[in-house]
């Protein structure tokens, strides 16, 4: 472990410190640490726990994250830590996001450069577990990454504060950002956050240049209610038509055990979504299904066709559809 890195965005407070990287506005004493596990009081400053830990790294299909609009088909370097600052029941990373002392390794930030560069990856991906709690790591890992012409990314839930967003916004190239619900009393009760927030960063990022996506994982129990749906439909549809949703099929995970999300509500769900948004894809669900394509909003070609991480670029010229020439706001 390298030694410890003070954090940035906190204020003093007496014999606490006050955080403001995200809307937990944690106030930590000496000797404790905030909400999400990592961020730590030691003598009166406060320092992140996690800077280059890494639980895990691996070349995966930009698919994955998914990003289906950025790059289709190229791989990219993805790593994580530990610690989270939701606390979802039904997580599927929770060995890692929910525990802090799980093994972690070292890798300073021109080593993980370097790697990105020597497996021929489009950038670096900070995933698997929350990357907006890892910001000091983040920053210094995508600034050197952007030296190099690589692509930032980042697969978050969105759960951070407008100043240090807007920081990132300088260097970050392309997110998935979650809506877990669109009911605040759920992000209270399930992720021990707010809807607001979220709402927030995804409105600010998709003012800002970053390419974003995001996601949604209907939860048996949680949100597979087809007015909450219709309500994030709307919600996306007033705010860009173009931005690509995901609808994420739930498997029992952690403390969750109801069972896995009915599919045929999942492609109602799309059915209804694909009126209102260009762009719907359902996850997690069986390879080859046409919910995985991407397909013209204006003439209906099949653009690009996915079996599970497999992609089969068709019909697609510098982004936009090669039957009807519309701008399918594809990254290439
Ligand atoms: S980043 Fe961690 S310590 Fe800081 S406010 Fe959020 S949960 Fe609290």
């Amino acid at each position: 472990m390298k030694e410890l890195v003070e954090a940035r965005y906190y204020d003093f407070e007496g014999k606490r410190v006050r955080c403001r990287l995200c809307p937990h506005m944690c106030g930590v004493n000496e000797g404790k640490a905030g909400i999400c596990g990592i961020r730590k009081n030691i003598g009166g400053k406060l320092y992140t726990t996690i800077y280059g830990e890494v639980t895990s790294i691996a070349m995966d299909p930009i698919e994955k994250k998914p990003l289906y609009h950025f790059y289709p088909g190229s791989g990219i370097l993805s790593i994580g830590t530990k610690g989270c600052n939701f606390a979802c029941p039904y997580c599927q990373n929770w060995r890692i996001s929910q525990e802090t002392d799980v093994p972690s390794e070292y890798y300073s930030p021109e080593y993980i450069v370097r790697a990105a560069i020597q497996n021929k990856s489009i950038g670096i991906a900070y995933t698997y577990s929350e990357p907006l709690i890892w910001f000091e790591y983040v920053m210094d890992c995508a600034r050197l990454a952007k030296k190099e012409g690589l692509k930032n990314v980042l697969v978050t839930n969105g759960y951070v504060n407008r100043e240090p967003l807007t920081e990132l916004l300088e260097l970050i190239d392309a997110m998935n950002i979650d809506l877990k619900s669109f009911r605040d009393e759920t992000y209270k009760k399930e992720q021990k956050g707010r809807l607001a927030p979220v709402l927030d960063t995804i409105t600010t990022v998709a003012h800002a240049r970053c390419h974003v996506e995001l996601t949604t994982l209907v939860v048996t129990g949680m949100n597979d209610d087809m007015q909450e749906m219709t309500d994030i439909i709307d919600w996306i549809a007033a705010l860009d038509r173009a931005i690509p949703w995901h609808i994420s099929r739930y498997h029992p995970s952690y403390n969750y055990d109801a069972p896995s999300t009915d599919i045929q509500f999942m492609y109602r769900v799309y059915e209804k979504a694909i009126q209102k948004l260009d762009y719907v894809y359902c996850g997690n669900i069986a390879s080859g299904h046409e919910t995985s394509d991407t397909k013209c909003p204006s003439c209906r070609a099949t653009v690009i066709a996915r079996s599970g991480y497999a992609v089969e670029i068709r019909n697609l010229n510098n982004g936009k559809c090669g039957s009807c020439g519309y701008d399918l706001a594809v990254r290439q």
